[in-house]
Parts: structure tokens; C-alpha cells; sequence
């Protein structure tokens, strides 16, 4: 490649960045990283109708997040600023006006109102070579009829004037040439005197022409737009320094047919923006793979694999390796199901390859939410909480439900449990076994169990009834790691408190019939 590579992700601030976006973020930026190349975040805002408070920032914060780093943008600054559309007017204005001296675009006076008369009247109205001729615009008014509306401020929009008999052909590096007859596009709008902006077509190749972009990676959902932007290319004269068009395969439900909706992920329990969205209008709060207690990386490994494989079997894939080993010849061209499913084992899996340290501090806001007073335990006693239940967990809130114990005596005994072990000889047995724990010389798990297994067995008691009891009594409940490393971690004092609250509390249940 003679001139460096050079993406843009290009998104517009209506909303929040869907996943789909964040995928299409990830492709440019791997293959940027992967060619030495520069990433760009180019802030497409000149539709100021759909324009959301608050979206730019958010696309920022989920960049930021993933990892996904831009070279050139709004808050990077670079040479070929300024990012963000509705800061570069002037320039837009200039090429409109570029077009229009060519007689490439020209002026259109139509009202809505008469649109939509046309629509009415004519089947399938499409304002192009076959209709223009009898619209108001400067190829039909006198010269000095257009001045005029223009002078006295009549709002008009610049139409980009399409020529039919044309094949026009898109380079698609996924799907090869792409043709298309110019016959059946119609006069797009460029700009809009209205607000005295461009549409995203004029901006979108203004900007990857002056931004010098090599390769535009997008979403399938823009491929009825490459022709036009290869027709404008063409019409600014710029057809040699036409970027190589990369449209992805769309994210499909993950059940079913259809593209995937934030319908699905609200059905089937699963968010479909990165972070969690509060919407400044409706007040409504959208889920977000941050909150849900999603790892980054987990979340960049399983929308890697969403419409690209590596060639290979591997799954786990950091980002370093995705981006050694990105290609588009491996990019699909059909759609990718959202396996969500998919997702929270990436997630599973990378946080049994987290330390227990750093889980231990992703799990203190979740304690301190609960009420424990974390720094009382300290960051080694929760990273060995943490050890002992992290093979159970898919996200860091799981370690609550889990762990719950290490932290919190029980108040409850589980009623089928109790039914089940506690006898009436149990508080006895109980009190005996307090007395064992207190004259071991170590309580390490491994010293412990020996001892206590011996006692079970020189007594004749029932192994099973007598460690559930004991589980029942520290834990609560009849489950959770190893008993003797569980008591281990809690300590001797800790453990005898337990058990004799047991004790005094759990009440015999009536024998059974
Ligand atoms: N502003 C468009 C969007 O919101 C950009 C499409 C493109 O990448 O050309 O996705």
C-alpha cells in the first residue's frame, strides 16, 4: 500500500452508540492498528433535527472503555481538523459550490407541499433526469428568476444532478464489484439553505476525501449509498484517491430472522449498547455491557468474532492478537446471529484469567453496595473469597450471591436442609464439634479436616448429616466451596460464633411421619 492506511469511524450523535456501531468501531480501528495506519472519529452532527444531547460523549466514554484508541478526532485534535461536521460550514459550502459551477448540482425551489403534490400525482415520483425538467428548479427557472429567490431568501436545497445510461461500480473489498445503473438514483440533496448544512452524502465525501481515508469500514446499512458517494467522488474530481469500501454483514437476532433491535436484547435479557444510556428526553435507562458487569476485553473478543473468524479455531483472542490476525478476506459477508449466550462465556472465561486481586477490587463497590464495610476485611481476605467462587461466576456481581457468606453471617437456614440434617441430637453434636475446632493446633483446611473427619467417624456419626449441619450452620445453606477452606478464610472465632448462633436458632423440625 503506497499511502498509509486511514479509517474513520464516522458515527452520527442521535442516540447511543449501538453495538452494531461499536463493531464497526472495533473492524476500523484493528485494522488500522494492524497497518500502522491511523484511526479517525469523525463527528457526522449535521442533521440537527436528530442531534441528542449528551450521544457525542457517550461515544467517547465507549471508545474510551473498550480500549479502542483514535488517533485523530475532536478531543485528539490532528492535522486535518476541524472533527466535527457542523464546525466545517465553510467548507461544505465551498464544494456545494464547486458542484454548482460545474453544473454538476443545481438549485431546487420545491416546497414540500409541492413534493407532495408530485408524490401524489405521479406513481413512484423520484425526482431525477426523468422529472426534473418539470420541477421549479435553476435548470428549468431563467437565470434571473433563481437570483432572485436566492436574493430575497427563499429556501432552497442543491440537488446533485444525475446522469442516467451510467453503470456505476463500487469496489467492495467483501463483495468485490458491486454495480449499479445510475438510472435508478435519484437527484439526492446535498445542502439545505434552510439550517445551511449539508446532508451526510456531500459531508460524509467532502470530509473522507479531505480527511485522506483509505478504506471506509462501515455498516451493510450504508451500501445503497456507496454508488452516489463514487458519483461524487467522480464529480469533484477526485476519482484516483477513491477509498476501498469495506460494508459489514449486518448483527442479526439472535433467534429467529431480522436484524437484531434493542427489542431483542430487552426480550431476551441482554443490552445491546456498550454502556448503560440514560435517555435525556424520556428518562428511560437502556442497559449497558459495562454496567451488566461485562469486562471490556470480553466484550471486544466476542464482537471480534461477529462476522469475522480468525482462519483458525481460537476463541480467545486478546486484542493484540485480533489485530495481528484481523482480515477482511475472513470477514463474512452474510449476516452474524448476536449469540449472546456466546458473550457471557467470553465474559466467564476472562474473569477466571483475571487475579483474584483484581476481581477482589471490581467486587468492593459491589460489597460496599451491600452494605459490608470492605476495608474491615481487607483486600487479601476478599481475594481469597473471591478464589474460592470465581469458577462460578459470569459477572463480577455473581461473586455477591456467592461470596455473600465470607462476608455476612447467616440469618436463615434453608428450610429443606434443616429439615433434612438438623436432628435433635444435632446441637450436640454441634457443641462437640465446637469443641474439636477450638483444640485444633492449626486451622488451616488441610490440619482441619483429618482431625474433624476422625472425630465423624470414632463417634459412629453419620459423615453426610454432620458436615451438613456444620455447612448449614456457617453458611446457611447446603452449598458453596470447601467447607474446611471456607472456615479457613472465616477463622476459628468467626466459625465457633456461627455455629453456636445455629444452635440457639435453628429450630429442631418436628420428626418425620
Ligand atoms: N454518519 C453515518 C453513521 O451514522 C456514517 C456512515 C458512514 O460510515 O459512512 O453511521
Amino acid at each position: 500500500m503506497s499511502e498509509s492506511v486511514r479509517v474513520r469511524f464516522a458515527p452520527s450523535p442521535t442516540g447511543p452508540l449501538h453495538i452494531g456501531g461499536v463493531r464497526t468501531a472495533l473492524y476500523n480501528y484493528l485494522f488500522a492498528r494492524q497497518n500502522g495506519g491511523k484511526m479517525i472519529l469523525r463527528i457526522e452532527d449535521t442533521d440537527s433535527q436528530r442531534f441528542v444531547p449528551g450521544a457525542e460523549e457517550y461515544i467517547n466514554e465507549a471508545l474510551e472503555w473498550l480500549g479502542i484508541g483514535v488517533d485523530e478526532g475532536v478531543r485528539q485534535g490532528g492535522p486535518y481538523g476541524p472533527y466535527k461536521q457542523s464546525e466545517r460550514r465553510d467548507i461544505y459550502r465551498r464544494h456545494v459550490q464547486d458542484l454548482l459551477d460545474k453544473g454538476m448540482a443545481y438549485y431546487a425551489f420545491d416546497t414540500a407541499e409541492e413534493l407532495e403534490q408530485k408524490r401524489a400525482q405521479v406513481a413512484n415520483f423520484q425526482y431525477d433526469a426523468s422529472t426534473r425538467g418539470s420541477m421549479r428548479n435553476s435548470l428549468t427557472l431563467p437565470a434571473e428568476e433563481v437570483k432572485r429567490l436566492i436574493d430575497e431568501g427563499h429556501k432552497y436545497v442543491v440537488r446533485f444532478k444525475i446522469e442516467p445510461g451510467r453503470v456505476v461500480e463500487v469496489n467492495d473489498l467483501l463483495r468485490g464489484k458491486v454495480s449499479i445503473k445510475s438510472d435508478v438514483l435519484d437527484d439526492k440533496v446535498l445542502y439545505k439553505s434552510a439550517d445551511d448544512l449539508p446532508t451526510y452524502h456531500l459531508a460524509n465525501i467532502v470530509d473522507d476525501h479531505l480527511m485522506r481515508i483509505t478504506h471506509v469500514i462501515r455498516g451493510e446499512e450504508w451500501l445503497p449509498s456507496a454508488p452516489l458517494h463514487v458519483l461524487l467522488y467522480e464529480a469533484f474530481g477526485w476519482a484516483d484517491t477513491m477509498p476501498a469500501f469495506v460494508h459489514l454483514p449486518l448483527l442479526l437476532k439472535p433467534d429467529g430472522k431480522g436484524k437484531l433491535s434493542k427489542r431483542d436484547g430487552d426480550r431476551l435479557g441482554f443490552p445491546v449498547f456498550p454502556l448503560e444510556w440514560h435517555d435525556p428526553k424520556s428518562g428511560v435507562v437502556s442497559a449497558g455491557y459495562r454496567e451488566s458487569g461485562y469486562l471490556p476485553q470480553a466484550v471486544v473478543n466476542f464482537l471480534a468474532l461477529l462476522g469475522w473468524n480468525p482462519g483458525d479455531d481460537s476463541e480467545m483472542m486478546d486484542v493484540d492478537t485480533l489485530i495481528q490476525k484481523f482480515s477482511f478476506a475472513h470477514c463474512s459477508r452474510s449476516g452474524a446471529k448476536f449469540a449472546f449466550e456466546k458473550g457471557k462465556w467470553f465474559n466467564h472465561t476472562y474473569l477466571q484469567q483475571t487475579s483474584d486481586e483484581e476481581l477482589a477490587t471490581l467486587f468492593i463497590p459491589v460489597l460496599e453496595a451491600n452494605g459490608v464495610d470492605a476495608g474491615r476485611f481487607g483486600l487479601a481476605y476478599i481475594a481469597k473469597a473471591v478464589s474460592m467462587v470465581k469458577s462460578r461466576i459470569n459477572f463480577v456481581a455473581d461473586l455477591w450471591p456467592n461470596a455473600r457468606f465470607f462476608f455476612v453471617a447467616p440469618t436463615e437456614y434453608e428450610a429443606k436442609s434443616v429439615k433434612k440434617r438438623w436432628s435433635d441430637q444435632m446441637p450436640r453434636i454441634m457443641s462437640e464439634l465446637i469443641d474439636v475446632l477450638r483444640a485444633l493446633p492449626s486451622f488451616a483446611s488441610a490440619d482441619a479436616e483429618p482431625v474433624v473427619l476422625k472425630w465423624i467417624e470414632d463417634n459412629g456419626y453419620h459423615l453426610g448429616n454432620v458436615m451438613n449441619a456444620f455447612r448449614l450452620a456457617v453458611v446457611g445453606e447446603c452449598k458453596g466451596p470447601h467447607m474446611f477452606d471456607i472456615t479457613e478464610l472465616l477463622g476459628v472465632e468467626e466459625t465457633v460464633k456461627r455455629i453456636k448462633k445455629a444452635i440457639d436458632n435453628i429450630e429442631i423440625p418436628a420428626p418425620q411421619q
